[in-house]
């Protein structure tokens, strides 16, 4: 089953039109929730991005909130839905193409569930790296659609046999190409601001908040990437990748070249919020 606007329907009775503003402009927006032990988590931080994301693109959401939720958790139910994902996005709907808004427009609403285990290697070992310009708009805060910037970053990354493209904007580091990034030292965390050049990652607040219950000293300061390469640690944040060590940018080693010891504390307290909120 999918959710179609309110309703859950089968998949292969939702049609998206030719005309859909989303897939013409990439008019729209999104969110990626991850499901652990059959239970949606951080689910009322996601509804909340989602509808901060429409009001900055002017999208009115005709759908009540609270509803909204009950409908995805019956999603997950539906099918059955253990450990994976839902994607969930809005686009302005059907009209005739004109960049404009169209006088009446009727947003479409569709999510999907796909179940995905846990990236297990990639939080044991961690993952090699490597930088890239950033050269996405300057609203990166806004979950829009529009994700060719990330694509063709990954898409070079993933070419060179890393995982992830960490994103360099005049010198500073911003974020990776779907993750944020953090970087340890001398003890203490450093993360971007949470700015018009970053998402403001639902991951990255957790691990703010576990990195102030665990007493790690926190800045949400820009840094370089001379500063990352030097870094006693680094990791990175994210619905799908949780919380993953660094352990190479480029071809530099990070630390030892091993997941370090701040990364791995955070990596436990993110667990305890799993167990917290899904009972896992
Ligand atoms: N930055 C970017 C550019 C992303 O695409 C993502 C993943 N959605 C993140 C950061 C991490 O955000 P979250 O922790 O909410 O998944």
């Amino acid at each position: 089953m999918i959710l179609w606007n309110d309703r859950l329907i089968p998949r292969n009775e939702a049609s998206v039109d030719i005309e859909d503003r989303g897939y013409q402009f990439g008019d729209g927006i999104y969110e990626v929730i991850r499901v652990y032990g059959g239970k949606a988590f951080y689910l009322t931080e996601h509804l909340n991005r989602l509808e901060k994301s429409a009001r900055e693109i002017r999208l009115p959401l005709p759908w009540d909130f609270g509803l909204l939720a009950e409908r995805i958790n019956q999603l997950v139910d539906a099918n059955r839905l253990v450990e994976g994902t839902i994607y969930l996005q809005v686009t302005r709907g059907r009209a005739p193409r004109n960049h404009a808004f169209p006088e009446k427009t009727e947003p479409v609403l569709v999510a999907y569930t796909t179940e995905v285990p846990r990236p297990e290697a990639m939080l044991k070992e961690g993952i090699r790296t490597c930088t890239h310009r950033d050269i996405r708009w300057l609203r990166c805060d806004i979950k829009s659609l529009n994700l060719l910037g990330a694509v063709l970053a990954k898409q070079e990354a993933v070419e060179k046999g890393c995982k992830e493209a960490i994103l360099v904007r005049d010198g500073t580091v911003t974020e990776g190409s779907s993750s944020n990034v953090f970087i340890v030292r001398d003890g203490t965390l450093y993360t971007h601001p949470a700015n018009n050049l970053i998402l403001h990652g639902i991951t990255r607040s957790i691990v703010l908040k576990c990195a102030g219950d665990e007493g790690i000293p926190v800045k949400e300061e820009t840094f370089s990437v001379d500063d990352l390469y030097a870094a006693d640690e680094a990791f990175i944040t994210g619905t799908m990748v949780e919380v993953c060590p660094v352990i190479r940018v480029d071809d530099r080693k990070i630390g030892d070249g091993v997941p370090g010891p701040v990364t791995r504390r955070l990596q436990k307290a993110f667990d305890g919020q799993i167990a917290h909120q899904c009972g896992q």
